[in-house]
Protein backbone atom coordinates (compact mmCIF):
# COMPACT_ATOMS: atom_id res chain seq x y z
CA UNK A 1 0.00 0.00 0.00
CA UNK A 2 0.97 3.68 -0.87
CA UNK A 3 1.51 6.14 1.90
CA UNK A 4 -0.87 8.49 1.56
CA UNK A 5 -3.68 6.09 -0.05
CA UNK A 6 -6.34 5.22 2.93
CA UNK A 7 -8.87 4.39 0.79
CA UNK A 8 -7.76 0.73 0.04
CA UNK A 9 -6.55 -0.07 3.12
CA UNK A 10 -8.97 -2.98 3.45
CA UNK A 11 -7.92 -4.76 0.48
CA UNK A 12 -5.33 -5.24 3.44
CA UNK A 13 -7.46 -6.52 6.37
CA UNK A 14 -6.27 -9.38 7.96
CA UNK A 15 -9.91 -9.75 9.07
CA UNK A 16 -10.97 -10.79 5.50
CA UNK A 17 -11.72 -14.64 5.25
CA UNK A 18 -12.77 -14.74 8.80
CA UNK A 19 -16.05 -15.03 10.08
CA UNK A 20 -17.53 -10.83 10.49
CA UNK A 21 -19.22 -12.91 13.55
CA UNK A 22 -15.99 -12.86 15.72
CA UNK A 23 -15.83 -8.96 15.12
CA UNK A 24 -19.11 -8.72 16.57
CA UNK A 25 -19.04 -10.52 19.58
CA UNK A 26 -22.71 -10.39 21.56
CA UNK A 27 -21.44 -8.25 24.64
CA UNK A 28 -18.50 -7.93 25.79
CA UNK A 29 -18.62 -10.38 28.69
CA UNK A 30 -19.14 -14.33 29.39
CA UNK A 31 -18.70 -16.60 26.23
CA UNK A 32 -18.38 -13.52 24.22
CA UNK A 33 -14.88 -13.26 25.35
CA UNK A 34 -13.38 -15.62 23.10
CA UNK A 35 -14.46 -14.36 20.28
CA UNK A 36 -13.43 -11.01 21.38
CA UNK A 37 -10.10 -12.57 22.16
CA UNK A 38 -9.73 -14.36 18.60
CA UNK A 39 -10.67 -10.86 16.89
CA UNK A 40 -8.34 -9.20 18.58
CA UNK A 41 -5.36 -11.84 17.96
CA UNK A 42 -6.05 -11.32 14.11
CA UNK A 43 -6.06 -7.75 14.34
CA UNK A 44 -2.72 -7.77 16.59
CA UNK A 45 -1.63 -9.55 13.46
CA UNK A 46 -2.73 -6.52 10.67
CA UNK A 47 -0.55 -4.67 8.88
CA UNK A 48 -3.12 -2.06 8.38
CA UNK A 49 -4.61 -1.78 12.55
CA UNK A 50 -3.42 2.17 12.27
CA UNK A 51 -5.50 3.12 9.27
CA UNK A 52 -8.65 0.62 10.64
CA UNK A 53 -8.48 2.20 13.79
CA UNK A 54 -7.91 5.58 13.01
CA UNK A 55 -11.08 4.98 10.59
CA UNK A 56 -13.22 3.79 13.23
CA UNK A 57 -12.63 7.29 15.50
CA UNK A 58 -13.10 9.18 12.70
CA UNK A 59 -16.37 7.58 11.65
CA UNK A 60 -17.62 6.81 15.28
CA UNK A 61 -18.19 3.09 14.81
CA UNK A 62 -20.21 2.03 17.42
CA UNK A 63 -20.18 -1.27 17.10
CA UNK A 64 -17.82 -4.40 17.33
CA UNK A 65 -13.94 -4.67 17.11
CA UNK A 66 -11.89 -2.00 14.88
CA UNK A 67 -8.78 -1.93 14.89
CA UNK A 68 -7.78 -4.08 17.78
CA UNK A 69 -10.28 -2.21 20.02
CA UNK A 70 -14.15 -2.50 21.28
CA UNK A 71 -16.29 0.52 21.46
CA UNK A 72 -15.62 1.15 25.03
CA UNK A 73 -11.74 1.43 24.43
CA UNK A 74 -12.80 3.62 21.41
CA UNK A 75 -14.96 5.77 23.71
CA UNK A 76 -11.82 6.18 26.18
CA UNK A 77 -9.06 6.87 23.23
CA UNK A 78 -11.58 9.22 21.98
CA UNK A 79 -12.24 11.23 25.30
CA UNK A 80 -8.68 11.09 25.68
CA UNK A 81 -7.82 12.59 22.93
CA UNK A 82 -10.33 15.80 23.71
CA UNK A 83 -8.85 16.07 27.55
S1 LIG B 1 -7.33 -4.12 12.50
FE1 LIG B 1 -8.69 -5.87 12.83
S2 LIG B 1 -10.74 -5.17 12.17
FE2 LIG B 1 -9.23 -3.74 11.36
S3 LIG B 1 -8.78 -4.45 9.29
FE3 LIG B 1 -7.25 -5.34 10.65
S4 LIG B 1 -8.04 -7.34 11.26
FE4 LIG B 1 -9.76 -6.17 10.39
Amino acid sequence: MKRGDDEHWTEYAACRGHDPELFYPVGFAGPALGDLARAKAICARCTVRSDCLSWALRAGEPDGVWGGTTPEERRYIRHAAVR
